[in-house]
C-alpha cells in the first residue's frame, strides 16, 4: 500500500537500520539502501541546509530515534549517486508497537527542490525590478495598480503604498486618458505595446515624456489577468531632439538670405556677362545655388514639421494639370532620361496644396531618375478608383530591399549601400509623406531589387456633391481664375 504513495516514506529500527521503504523513497535516492548497513535512510550522501556534509548521527532521523520525539520540518540535501541534489524536509515521527514499545521510526520526505528554485527565482527577480532604472508596474484590467518599484516611485513621486490598489489613471494627463483603452485594448487581444512615447503625470503635476512597453500578464492556466508596464524616462533625448531641431530651423533661416542675395546678384551677372565661357561658368553656379537653395528649403520643412508647424492652405484644383507641369519640368532638366505620361485628360479635382503636392511628385520624379540605374525610361500613371486618385511613377533601376520600404519615409533615411555616392539627405520622401497624410492620403513603395520601383500616391478626389464649404471654396477659386484672366487681358 505504501508503494501507491507518491510521498517517500522509510522506517528505520531503534538501531537506525533503514527496514523498509516505498517506491517513491527509492526514487528519490536513486539508490538501493543496503541492509544492516544504510543508517537513519537510504541516501547517497546527506547535507544540512546550507550544503555542509552531515554527520549520519546529526541528522533529524537521529535525533528522533535518540530522544523518541517527532521532529518535523527539518531540512537536508541528499546527493544520489549520480551527482544530482535534492533538498528535502524530512518528518520523522517515532513509532511505538501495541505494547507501548519502541519499535523505531517512520520519516516522510518532501521533495521542495522546485519550490526553492522558485523562490529563489522569484527573489531574483524581485531585486532585478527593485533597482532597475526603469519604472516597472503592473496593473489588472482594469487599470487596478499591483505593483510599483522603486524607479516607479522616484519617477512618479508616489511610494509604493500609496500606489497599489489605485487606479491608472492618477499618472495619466486627462488629455491622454484615451491611450488607456487602446492599451488594455492591445492587451486584452493578447498583444504587447511597444516603445509607445507619450507622456505621463507626476505627483507634483510634472508632465514627462516616457517611452512605454506593456506586456500581457498570463496566469498559470493561460489566461489574460493583467498588463505590466516599463516606462522610460525620455526628457533628455526629447530635449536633445528639440535642440538639434531649433538649431536646423535656425540654421537654414540664417542660409535661406545669404543665398537669395548669391542668387540675384549671379542673375545680375548672368544679365550684364556677354563673354560666352564666363556665362557658362554663371550658368553652373547658378545651378548649384538652385540646389542648395531646395536643401536649405527642405531643412526647414522637416524643422517646420517637427515643431508641428507645416501648415498648408488648401483650395481645389486639377491634380490632373499639376501631375503634367511638373512631369514636364523634371523632363526639361533631366534629357537623358524619358519620362511616359499616362494621365487622363479630363480634369480631376483635388482638395489640397497644390504647390505642396507639386513638391512630392517633384521628389517621386527626381529619385525616379537619380535612382535609375542603366535604365532611362519612366513611366507616369493616374488612375481614379473609389473616390481616390492613384498616381503611380515607376522606374526600371536599382529598386529598394523589401524590409526598407516602408523606413526610406523616415526622417534622413537612406539606402546607404545602394546609393553611397548619390547626393541628398534621406528627407524628401518624408517630407512627402507628411504632405501626402495631410491631403488625408497615402504614399507607398513597392519595389523588386536590381528591377525598380513604384510609388504611389493615393489622394481622396472632391466628389461631384462637394460639400458646402468646398462649394464655396470652389466659388472664390473661379472668380480668382476669372479675375486673373481679366487682368491679363488688360
Ligand atoms: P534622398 O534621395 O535625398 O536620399 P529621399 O527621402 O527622397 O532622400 O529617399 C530616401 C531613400 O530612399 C534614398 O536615399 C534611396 O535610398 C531610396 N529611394 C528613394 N526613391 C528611390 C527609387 N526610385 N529607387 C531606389 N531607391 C529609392
Amino acid at each position: 500500500m505504501l508503494d501507491q504513495l507518491p510521498i517517500p516514506v522509510y522506517k528505520c529500527d531503534t538501531q537506525g537500520f533503514v527496514v523498509s521503504y516505498n517506491k517513491a523513497a527509492l526514487e528519490l535516492w536513486g539508490m538501493e539502501p543496503k541492509p544492516g548497513e544504510s543508517k537513519y535512510g537510504g541516501a547517497w550522501k546527506v547535507f544540512d541546509a546550507d550544503g555542509k556534509a552531515l554527520t549520519s548521527d546529526h541528522c533529524p532521523m537521529a535525533r528522533c530515534l535518540a530522544e523518541k520525539i517527532p521532529v518535523n520540518g527539518g531540512q537536508v540535501i541528499i546527493q544520489r549517486p549520480d551527482g544530482s541534489k535534492r533538498r528535502v524536509q524530512t518528518n520523522p515521527v517515532p513509532v511505538f508497537d501495541e505494547a507501548g514499545e519502541f519499535t523505531g521510526a517512520i520519516n516522510t520526505l518532501v521533495d521542495i527542490t522546485e519550490t526553492i528554485q522558485n523562490e529563489e527565482k522569484q527573489a531574483m527577480l524581485a531585486t532585478i525590478v527593485d533597482t532597475s532604472d526603469d519604472a516597472i508596474v503592473s496593473k489588472t484590467l482594469q487599470g487596478i495598480i499591483t505593483s510599483w518599484n522603486r524607479a516607479a516611485e522616484r519617477l512618479f513621486g508616489y511610494s509604493e503604498e500609496e500606489a497599489i490598489g489605485r487606479h491608472i489613471s492618477m499618472i495619466i494627463p486627462s488629455e491622454r486618458l484615451a491611450e488607456e483603452d487602446y492599451i488594455i485594448g492591445e492587451i486584452v487581444a493578447g498583444k504587447k505595446v511597444d516603445h509607445f512615447e507619450t507622456v505621463r503625470i507626476t505627483k507634483a503635476g510634472l508632465k514627462i515624456p516616457l517611452s512605454i512597453c506593456v506586456s500581457p500578464v498570463i496566469d498559470k492556466n493561460g489566461f489574460i489577468i493583467g498588463a505590466s508596464k516599463i516606462a522610460r524616462d525620455i526628457s533628455d533625448r526629447k530635449k536633445a531632439e528639440q535642440q538639434k531641431s531649433e538649431f536646423l530651423s535656425l540654421t537654414s533661416h540664417e542660409l535661406k538670405t545669404p543665398l537669395t542675395s548669391i542668387a540675384g546678384y549671379l542673375q545680375i551677372l548672368d544679365k550684364v556677362t556677354h563673354e560666352e565661357s564666363s556665362r557658362k561658368f554663371i550658368h553652373k553656379a547658378r545651378q548649384q545655388v538652385q540646389r542648395l537653395t531646395q536643401l536649405v528649403a527642405d531643412l526647414l520643412d522637416v524643422s517646420k514639421i517637427e515643431a508641428g508647424k507645416l501648415h498648408l492652405s488648401k483650395e481645389i484644383f486639377d491634380i490632373n494639370k499639376v501631375l503634367r507641369e511638373t512631369t514636364e519640368l523634371v523632363q526639361y532638366t533631366q534629357q537623358t532620361h524619358r519620362i511616359k505620361v499616362f494621365a487622363r485628360d479630363k480634369p480631376t479635382l483635388i482638395y489640397g496644396n497644390p504647390e505642396r503636392i507639386e513638391q512630392v511628385f517633384i521628389n517621386l520624379l527626381t529619385n525616379a531618375v537619380k535612382y535609375s540605374g542603366d535604365s532611362n525610361e519612366i513611366i507616369v500613371s493616374q488612375e481614379h478608383r473609389n473616390n481616390h486618385v492613384y498616381i503611380r511613377v515607376i522606374d526600371f533601376g536599382i529598386g529598394i530591399p523589401a524590409n526598407k520600404l516602408n523606413e526610406i519615409f523616415t526622417r534622413f533615411y537612406r539606402v546607404d549601400e545602394f546609393n553611397r555616392h548619390m547626393p541628398g539627405l534621406g528627407i524628401g520622401l518624408y517630407i512627402s509623406r507628411q504632405i501626402i497624410e495631410k491631403h488625408e492620403g497615402d504614399i507607398w513603395a513597392e519595389s523588386e531589387l536590381g528591377k525598380g520601383s513604384i510609388f504611389y500616391v493615393k489622394l481622396p478626389v472632391v466628389t461631384q456633391d462637394i460639400p458646402l464649404e468646398n462649394t464655396a471654396i470652389d466659388i472664390i477659386n473661379k472668380e480668382k481664375t476669372e479675375l486673373n484672366e481679366r487682368h491679363d487681358l488688360r
